[in-house]
């Protein structure tokens, strides 16, 4: 299924008629042909996101969310606060699990092919391969070096010369191995912010994860710190697929390649970001992006 360029408010015959339309443009692949663009921004479908409603209790925070997620893309999810981005972003890896009286109500959500709510699933095996990075920066109050191997001791390695591979590959792809090297086993807090969310970057990397959900990692950032996390993004994006939760527009329009625009608990419009940002085809997405409203 390629990604619906029109993706909106729309009932199901209409969104499946025109699921096959190629996205035509892209922000970071500027010096692409557009049909290189084309072809990139319709890699293979990593997630598919299949008509979600989603309950907190009684309240509905989703509804109807259909699109598929693309391998090796960075997707950005916007829209006004509590239009449920990041409920669903939680719900890629059941991080909503942990919330009583949570449920996905109808619909399902597949990783490359397999229902990731179906009861035989293992949650744990499931957040290894799908990773998270938080708002708030959450190294524990242990050593640089016991911060990155925390996910592979949990997994029982143990065998030093695996973890000293692991520290020094995931640093490095994190972008802090150089900034580190020389204080491995020194403690993670003495860290700078900007440092800190790298370092919950290559905590994620290093359990060699398909899928990085970012629920708005540079929030607490200052702009350097920003810069090189979204740096960090556009590198990481060679090897992994990223779904991210920003509100800060520039920042979307700065690091992803797809943008699905949210209101009040439904996707009004996915495109490519280059699309969103300059020619949305819906009025609320013009507004939003236009600053009206949100
Ligand atoms: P966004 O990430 O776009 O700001 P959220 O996904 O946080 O939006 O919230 C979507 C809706 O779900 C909001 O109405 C919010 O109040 C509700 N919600 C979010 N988290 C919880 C929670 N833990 N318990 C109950 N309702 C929640």
């Amino acid at each position: 299924m390629s990604i619906n360029p029109d993706a909106t408010i729309m009932d199901e015959p209409t969104r499946a008629a025109q699921v096959d339309k190629p996205v035509s443009s892209h922000t970071a692949a500027a010096s692409l042909s557009a049909a290189e663009k084309s072809t990139r921004l319709n890699s293979p479908t990593v997630i598919d996101i299949e008509n979600v409603d989603f309950h907190y209790g009684a309240n509905k925070a989703l509804h109807g969310i259909h699109f598929p997620i693309r391998e090796k893309l960075v997707t950005a999810f916007i829209g006004p606060s509590g239009c449920g981005k990041s409920t669903l972003l939680r719900c890629l890896n059941r991080m909503n699990d942990l919330i009583d009286g949570t449920r996905v109500s109808a619909g399902s959500i597949k990783i490359s092919g397999v229902d990731i709510y179906h009861p035989s699933v293992d949650v744990i095996e499931l957040r290894k391969r799908v990773g998270m990075v938080f708002q708030k920066s959450n190294p524990f109050p242990k050593s640089v070096y016991e911060n990155v191997v925390y996910g592979l001791r949990l997994q029982g390695v143990n065998d030093k010369v695996r973890l000293d591979e692991a520290v020094e590959r995931s640093l490095r792809g994190a972008a802090l191995w150089e900034e580190v090297r020389d204080r491995l086993h020194t403690s993670a807090l003495g860290l700078s912010g900007g440092q800190q969310q790298r370092l919950c970057i290559a905590r994620a990397i290093a359990v060699e994860p398909e899928i990085i959900l970012m629920d708005e990692p540079c929030s607490a950032l200052d702009p350097i710190a920003t810069v090189k996390v979204e740096e960090l993004i556009h590198q990481l994006k060679q090897n992994y697929t990223i779904v991210i939760v920003t509100h800060n527009m520039q920042q979307a329009g700065r690091c992803s390649d797809i943008t699905a625009f949210f209101y009040m608990g439904r996707l009004i419009e996915i495109d490519a970001t280059e699309k969103i940002f300059t020619n949305p085809s819906q009025k609320q997405t013009e507004d939003y992006i236009s600053g009206r409203f949100g």
